[in-house]
């Protein structure tokens, strides 16, 4: 009996299939060309042009670091919090337009690095939107572990972090490893590069928007690919990242700038730019 249905569904498979081709429609093409219905799906709009320079960076770029200076950055307006009611004080703060001192980190001809001390830097640039490319590296440094081997961090609008650090032999909790969304969610996979060699991060930001009453609207979302592997898609996060407790949204202007974190180790960065989208 199984045998004889066994048949039975091979047999009707067989059949649907042919069925189904016979059923696919013939497209005409010689009746068509008299009236051309493609052309009803097609747009042909002007785009803006990009240009892609030898060291990868689109002509419609902010350029945020190339080389020699630091001039787009400066001393952060304020530390950075650590849990929710800091962090509803800190955003509430936050000046877009806030002008500060001179950014006290080390530049040399083709990368600066984190001095130790002297705290965050921030773009003067303020920023909601944007795809981020930024390069980093952790220098090799013996008897340093976890949290405290080349600790920094890319904080989208001053507040959102994308961590930084080694993490190639260096285990530490996964949602604060290298591209974690720190204590939020763990990269995907870990793409780290040995201390010493260059890192990226491609990242794309859409910055939370809020009712006029404060009310969280929309929240905010990271895409994060670490050495051109994707590690976080289109993440929604559950509000700023916080080194203690639970987060939740608290409100904040629609541009803030980017910040890069000082946590006493000398990383180092290079080839930053963003585009507003
Ligand atoms: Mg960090």
């Amino acid at each position: 009996v199984i045998k004889v249905m066994q048949r039975l569904c091979v047999f009707s498979v067989l059949l649907c299939s042919l069925v189904h081709a016979e059923k696919i429609p013939q497209i005409d093409w010689r009746m068509l060309e008299q009236t051309k219905p493609w052309e009803a799906t097609e747009q042909w709009e002007d785009l803006s042009t990009v240009r892609i320079n030898t060291s990868g960076v689109p002509s419609d770029a902010i350029v945020l670091f190339e080389h020699g200076a630091l001039d787009k950055w400066q001393r952060a307006q304020w530390p950075i919090p650590a849990d929710l009611a800091q962090t509803a004080a800190t955003a509430a703060l936050m000046e877009p337009d806030y002008v500060g001192d001179a950014a006290a980190w080390d530049v040399s001809k083709n990368f600066f690095q984190v001095k130790a001390g002297t705290g965050a830097i921030a773009s003067k640039q303020a920023f909601g939107n944007i795809q981020l490319h930024i390069e980093w590296m952790a220098p090799k440094r013996k008897g340093k572990q976890g949290q405290h081997y080349s600790n920094s961090g890319v904080f989208l609008m001053g507040l959102y972090e994308v961590q930084i650090l080694n993490s190639f032999d260096n285990p530490t909790y996964s949602n604060g490893q290298a591209a974690s969304i720190y204590k939020q969610r763990a990269p995907s996979v870990n793409a780290s590069r040995e201390p010493n060699e260059w890192q990226s991060y491609d990242i794309v930001f859409t910055a939370p928007t809020f009712h006029p009453s404060k009310e969280l609207n929309t929240p905010a979302y990271l895409t994060v690919i670490h050495n051109g592997v994707l590690v976080h898609n289109h993440v929604e996060l559950k509000g700023p990242t916080l080194y203690i407790g639970e987060s939740e949204y608290v409100y904040h202007a629609p541009k803030l700038p980017l910040i890069l974190q000082d946590h006493g180790d000398p990383v180092r960065f290079r080839n930053i730019w963003l585009r507003e989208f």
